[in-house]
């Protein structure tokens, strides 16, 4: 059976999930809901990004044929449950991280997509749920273009306030529509304002993701214009660095802007612009 066929029982569950309001089941690699609970100490929060909390709304996504799968895959080794995230690529040489979170955005990851393009370079883009399913287009062409996708949950709630089911439906619903748009799941979580507690750490290594925080915010989210973000990168440009912006969330003109001045600047003195890979950080 292919993948975009779905049978009775899933159709149901779909159903079901639709009806609450929720993106439903299977998706993320290993995802158990038997696991057992944990408590919900927060350890740490950094206010990275511009709040965007919002309700839960039913996923459009699920109404459109799903993107093309291959043949069923192998499930994936789970990684371990970490106590922090990881801030850094364990890495000498001189290749440093891009990440744009909040995303997709119409206004303005066509651009920075454009950008990477024209540089042949991979990035990684820790997308909400919500926003994926708003511009399914966008995450395929992420996808097509070979830059990872993160989950940033659903709606960039602060985690440490959600119950251990709520922060659930908010990792279980992203994994969802980011596996059925790009046809993988992904691979990398990142807490909204890297507010991250247990239970962050914990599901999220249950649905198959490493927590990766970052080495270098460049403070966009403010909205300071290019030159400070730009300012911001080159101060902070080191082997192994992860470099934090943002590609949605509010007026990111700036962000589009300094990518555009940095990252040739950053190719032309010798560093290597990479994605992590799973475990080996
Ligand atoms: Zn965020």
């Amino acid at each position: 059976m292919k993948d975009d066929q779905l049978t009775p029982g899933r159709r149901k569950v779909l159903r079901a999930a639709a009806a609450l309001g929720l993106a439903a089941t299977a998706g993320c690699a290993g995802a158990d809901p038997s696991a057992a609970p944990g408590p919900t100490a927060p350890s740490g929060a950094a206010a990275a990004g511009p709040p965007a909390a919002r309700a839960l709304k039913p996923s459009a996504y699920r109404l459109q044929p799903m993107a093309g799968h291959g043949p069923p895959r192998a499930p994936r080794a789970l990684p371990r449950v970490r106590k922090a995230p990881i801030l850094r690529l364990d890495r000498r040489d001189r290749s440093m991280v891009l990440t744009f979170d909040d995303g997709p955005d119409p206004r303005y990851t066509p651009a920075i997509l454009r950008t990477l393009r024209e540089y042949d370079v991979r990035a990684m883009f820790f997308v909400c749920g919500e926003m994926a399913a708003d511009s399914p287009d966008l995450l395929r062409e992420m996808a097509d273009d070979g830059h990872l996708i993160g989950n940033h949950t659903w709606n960039h709630p602060l985690l440490p306030k959600l119950s251990r089911a709520a922060t659930r439906r908010q990792i279980e619903s992203t994994c969802d529509v980011i596996e059925h748009l790009t046809g993988e799941p992904p691979a990398w979580f990142r807490a909204p304002y890297g507010a991250w507690n247990r239970n962050a750490f914990q599901l999220g290594a249950e649905y198959g993701m490493e927590p990766l925080a970052w080495t270098v915010d460049t403070l966009d989210w403010t909205e300071p214009g290019a030159k400070a973000i730009v300012r911001r990168v080159y101060a902070g440009a080191a082997p192994g660095v992860v470099v934090l912006s943002h590609d949605a969330g509010g007026d990111r003109s700036g962000t589009v802007d300094a990518l555009r001045t940095y990252l040739p600047d950053l190719l032309a003195s010798g560093y290597r612009i990479t994605v992590p890979n799973r475990y080996t950080t």
